[in-house]
């Protein structure tokens, strides 16, 4: 038996947003997601100095998935390491590490299509340069089934859990169930009060799968992700709390689902209305946010139903 590995917190604000990294303190340490490109030298050296670690001795950066907020830091802590840590992603999001433009034809291809905005594609290309700190291909690129060793008898296991993003995945400290789930478990939302999921299908069956098989004892999500009440999901859930987590998440998109399906069905409508063509979603909802902030996860959602709808039609 494994003996029990500590697994530290490391919040970076950005803006509306709560950034989620964690520290794996096991032989060969590890950082699962990596904020924006300040919060490496900002927010984990001196957290991890504070817990007598040093940013240097990191070995792996394990990455949930492709978005900005996870992945902005990657490069900048890959340095701090002297570039001897190994960075890990799933195959499907690595375009997204790799490259800043991948963020913007990501953009342009969902949620950008509803939002109408001419300087959209200027304004996520600027983020894009200001929030991650440089491109790099991964050094390990996983699809979910790998194991890696952390030194001594501590492993991670990896699993696939599409939906959010097509290559998001969980890491599993073996053993102790501690499961670290980036944006695939989202409740209500976070900051924009809604959740965000490219595949709505692939983030149903994903959850079903964290719910059942993985079982996790100790649960990380990558945001204060909210309650059906607003109230915020703690930074480490136990059993109890994953379980009404995950439970919350499927909640919330059985709800969404059915409201977007009826819309769809009906037939999309313009109008004037900020949600426009899925008014009609917003209202059976009660979703008063503002759809337009960035990362848009109405739109992104939205689509996401759509295209299902269209690839089985
Ligand atoms: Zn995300």
């Amino acid at each position: 038996m494994a003996h029990a590995v500590n697994v530290h917190p490391l919040v970076s604000p950005w803006g509306r947003f709560g950034l989620y990294s964690f520290f794996i303190d096991a032989p060969e340490p590890a950082i699962v997601d990596t904020g924006i490109a300040s919060s490496p030298t900002a927010g984990m050296a001196p957290a991890l100095e504070a817990i007598g670690r040093r940013i240097e001795d990191v070995r792996w950066i394990l990455l949930t998935h492709g978005h900005i907020d996870h992945v902005g830091g990657a490069h900048a802590l890959w340095e701090l390491t002297g570039r001897r840590a190994q960075v890990v992603i799933h195959e499907a999001d690595a375009p997204m590490l790799r490259s800043r433009r991948a963020h913007v034809e990501e953009y342009l291809a969902g949620r950008g299509r509803y939002l109408g905005d001419p300087e959209g594609e200027a304004k996520v290309t600027a983020t894009a340069h200001a929030v991650i700190a440089g491109e790099m291909e991964p050094t390990l690129r996983v699809k979910g089934g790998e194991t890696l060793s952390l030194g001594g008898d501590v492993t991670v296991s990896v699993h696939s859990i599409p939906g959010h993003t097509l290559g998001s995945v969980a890491y599993v400290v073996d053993g102790q169930g501690a499961v670290f789930t980036g944006d695939a478990v989202q409740a209500h939302g976070a900051a924009n009060g809604f959740p965000g999921y490219t595949d709505p299908v692939a983030y149903r069956t994903s959850l079903e799968y964290l719910r059942d098989e993985i079982r996790p004892r100790h649960l990380y999500l990558g945001h204060p992700y909210r309650r059906a009440d607003g109230t915020p999901y703690g930074v480490e859930l136990d059993a109890a709390q994953a379980q009404e987590a995950i439970a919350q998440s499927l909640a919330a998109e059985g709800r969404v689902g059915a409201a977007a399906c009826g819309c769809l069905q009906t037939g999309l409508a313009e109008t004037d209305s900020p949600y426009s063509p899925f008014a009609r979603v917003a209202e059976e909802l009660g979703y008063t946010g503002d759809p337009t902030l960035e990362p848009s996860p109405f739109f992104t959602s939205m689509h996401g139903y759509r295209e299902h709808l269209d690839q089985n039609a």
